[in-house]
């Protein structure tokens, strides 16, 4: 049977429960032995870009090894994941692309690349770098993500002005029935920042990540 990798990306910033929920079921259904995540290199000022500008010192931003190290700390001794430093070693922005096009010199033509998505990340792939070719190179696995996959036919049906009607039909199949789980990287940083707790939406190492290097937190 060919290779097959499995792929997802993210600024995983932190990573949580709703990517390690979706990916193992991604695994379920497909049959896949592992799972790699790639984090994604972004620009200092990206993270949080979907804060409103607020009063006050700007809260601690993980650097790309930060943002590394707690997902090396998630998935420890979990033989389903993997992490890949692939984008972290190259010049931002992270295209996937250029990480495919990477996996497939390494693995060769015979490899299956599979790229796993949550159903937010689908709306947007017509802007994505070189998206047709993407689309190509890899199968796209859709994963279910409140409350975007609720109108993923109405999604699949907008891609359709870009897309052509066989890559639709590839989309469409590789949707996958993951549960739906409401928690967000943003959901975290804001609770961290109001100090709320984070406990139960990321692994405990994460959690005592966070506390230790104050991330997402204003000094002082
Ligand atoms: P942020 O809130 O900072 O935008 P995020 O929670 O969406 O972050 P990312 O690391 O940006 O996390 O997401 C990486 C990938 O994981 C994306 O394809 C995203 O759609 C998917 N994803 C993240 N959280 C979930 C979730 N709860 N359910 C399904 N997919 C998810």
């Amino acid at each position: 049977m060919a290779e097959r990798i499995v792929l997802f990306g993210g600024t995983f910033n932190p990573i949580h429960h709703g990517h390690l929920i979706v990916a193992r079921a991604v695994a379920e259904y497909f049959h896949f032995e592992r799972v790699i995540l790639v984090p994604a290199a972004v620009p200092p000022h990206k993270p949080l870009a979907d804060e409103p500008a607020q009063e006050g010192a700007t809260p601690v931003l993980p650097s790309a090894e930060q943002r590394l190290a707690m997902i090396r700390q998630a998935i420890a001794g979990e033989k389903l994941f993997d992490v890949t430093d692939t984008e972290l070693k190259r010049r931002p922005p992270s295209y996937t692309f250029d990480t495919l096009m990477a996996f497939r010199q390494e693995h060769g033509l015979e490899a299956q690349l599979y790229w796993v998505v949550g159903a937010d990340m689908l709306e947007d792939l017509p802007s994505w770098h070189r998206a047709e070719e993407v689309v190509d190179m890899a199968t796209i696995i859709t994963a279910a993500r409140p409350p975007w996959s609720e109108r993923l036919a109405e999604t699949l049906g907008k891609l359709r002005a870009r897309f052509s009607p066989e890559q639709v039909a590839r989309l469409a199949a590789a949707a996958a029935p993951t549960p739906l789980i409401d928690i967000s990287s943003t959901q975290i940083r804001h609770r961290v920042r109001e100090r709320k707790s984070i406990k139960f939406l990321t692994p405990e190492p994460v959690i005592n990540y966070i506390k230790k290097h104050g991330l997402y937190t204003r000094p002082g």
